[in-house]
C-alpha cells in the first residue's frame, strides 16, 4: 500500500485550472481576454524577468550548400546568454522566414540534419545527411526560398549546462536542471527559450530580404512547444506550425511529470489549457500535427488532443478563420509526418 498524491493533485486540476480559459463570443471580448492571458501567461513563465541587453550579432562562419549558405552566429539575448544558431541563407530568397526551433532531446544540428561530430560543444562537422533524396523541413524549406533560422535551445546542444555537456551526451538536454535552478527566481526554461525567438525574431527583421509581416515559426515536440508559446505570446510570428504538441495538461503533463522539465512552470494548470494557448494565436494561421499512438499524447490518447483543438477551433470560428487552423493526424507516434506542411506555408505566409 502506498499513499500517493495523485489523486489530490487531480482534485486540484479539477477544482482551480484554467482560470483564464477562452469564452470570447465577440473579437472586443477576445482582444480583452488575450490582453489579461498573455500577460498573466508571461509572467508565470518568467518572460516577464528577462533582463534587456545589446544582441552583438556575430557571425562565425559561412558555408555553402545545393541551394543555400549556412550561416553560424552568436546573439547575446540576456546578460551572459548566448544564443548560437544557424541561419539558412536561400539562393532565392522569396521574401519569408521561418524559425525552427528544435525538441526535448535535439539540437539544431540534428533538427536541421547535420550529422552532429563528436566534436566538443556538441557542433556540427557540417555534412549534411539526406536519405533517399529526403531533407528535413528546414532544408527543404531554404530550397523553396525561405530564410530558415534555427537555434539552440537553453540547455541543448552547444548551450548544455556543465552536467550533460561532453560528446556522445548530444541528445541530452538540462531543461530539469534549468527548472530546478531558476524556478526560485521565478523563471521557468520555457520562459527563457520564448525570450530567445523573440529576440531571434528581432535579428531577422534586420535583414533587408525578409518580409517583416511573412515570419513564421515550426517545431517537433519541445520545438513544437516552444513555436505555440513563442506565436501565443509574440504577434509577430505570421504562421504557426507544430507537430507531437498540443494536448491536454492534466493527461499528458500533469499525470506525466516526469517528461521533459521545459513542459512545466509555476502556475500553468491554474492560468490555461493547451487549446487556450492555441486560441491566442488565432487568426494567424496554425497547422497542428498529431500522430493516433504518440503515446505523449497522454493515457486519452488523441481525444486529448481534439478537446484542445476544439477550443482554439472557437476562437478561429470567432474570427471566420475556421481554414487557418489545420489539424492534420496521422497514424504514427511521436513523429514529424509534415503532410501538407509546405502547401499551407505556400498558401498562408
Ligand atoms: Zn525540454
Amino acid at each position: 500500500m502506498y499513499y500517493t498524491t495523485e489523486e489530490y493533485m487531480r482534485l486540484r486540476f479539477e477544482r482551480f485550472a484554467r482560470q483564464y480559459a477562452y469564452s470570447a463570443k465577440t473579437v472586443e471580448e477576445h482582444e480583452e481576454w488575450y490582453a489579461r492571458t498573455s500577460s498573466r501567461l508571461s509572467e508565470i513563465i518568467g518572460l516577464t524577468r528577462a533582463l534587456p541587453t545589446e544582441p552583438h550579432p556575430t557571425l562565425t562562419e559561412r558555408r555553402r550548400y545545393d541551394g543555400f549558405v549556412r550561416e553560424r552566429w552568436l546573439i547575446e539575448t540576456e546578460p551572459t546568454v548566448i544564443m548560437p544558431f544557424y541561419l539558412l541563407v536561400p539562393d532565392k530568397p522569396n521574401g519569408s522566414a521561418i524559425i525552427n526551433p528544435h525538441g526535448h532531446g535535439g539540437a539544431k544540428d540534428e533538427n536541421l540534419g547535420f550529422r552532429p561530430a563528436g566534436i566538443p560543444g556538441g557542433t556540427s562537422d557540417g555534412t549534411l545527411v539526406e536519405r533517399d533524396g529526403s531533407c528535413s523541413f528546414g532544408v527543404m524549406m531554404a530550397r523553396r526560398g525561405c530564410y530558415i533560422a534555427a537555434p539552440d535551445a537553453r540547455g541543448a546542444g552547444e548551450r548544455r549546462e556543465g552536467s550533460h555537456q561532453g560528446d556522445g551526451r548530444e541528445r541530452e538536454n538540462s531543461h530539469r536542471e534549468m527548472l530546478g535552478a531558476g524556478i526560485c527566481l521565478g523563471l521557468s526554461p520555457i520562459g527563457g527559450m520564448v525570450w530567445d525567438l523573440c529576440r531571434l525574431l528581432d535579428f531577422l527583421l534586420t535583414i533587408p530580404e525578409i518580409d517583416p509581416g511573412r515570419i513564421g515559426c515550426a517545431g517537433m515536440s519541445g520545438g513544437g512547444e516552444q513555436t505555440i508559446y513563442f506565436a501565443a505570446l509574440d504577434r509577430r510570428v505570421s504562421l504557426a506550425i507544430t507537430s507531437g504538441y498540443f494536448y491536454g495538461f492534466r493527461d499528458a503533463l500533469m499525470l506525466q511529470p516526469g517528461n521533459c522539465g521545459c513542459n512545466y512552470a509555476p502556475y500553468l494548470y491554474e492560468t490555461v489549457d493547451m487549446g487556450d494557448i492555441g486560441a491566442m494565436i488565432a487568426p494567424r494561421p496554425l497547422f497542428i500535427e498529431s500522430g493516433v499512438n504518440d503515446k505523449l499524447n497522454g493515457a486519452s490518447g488523441i481525444e486529448n488532443v481534439y478537446s484542445q483543438v476544439k477550443i482554439a477551433k472557437s476562437a478561429y470560428s470567432l474570427f471566420d478563420a475556421d481554414d487557418r487552423l489545420v489539424h492534420s493526424v496521422h497514424g504514427g507516434g511521436h513523429v514529424w509526418v509534415g503532410d501538407g506542411m509546405a502547401e499551407f506555408i505556400e498558401k498562408y505566409l
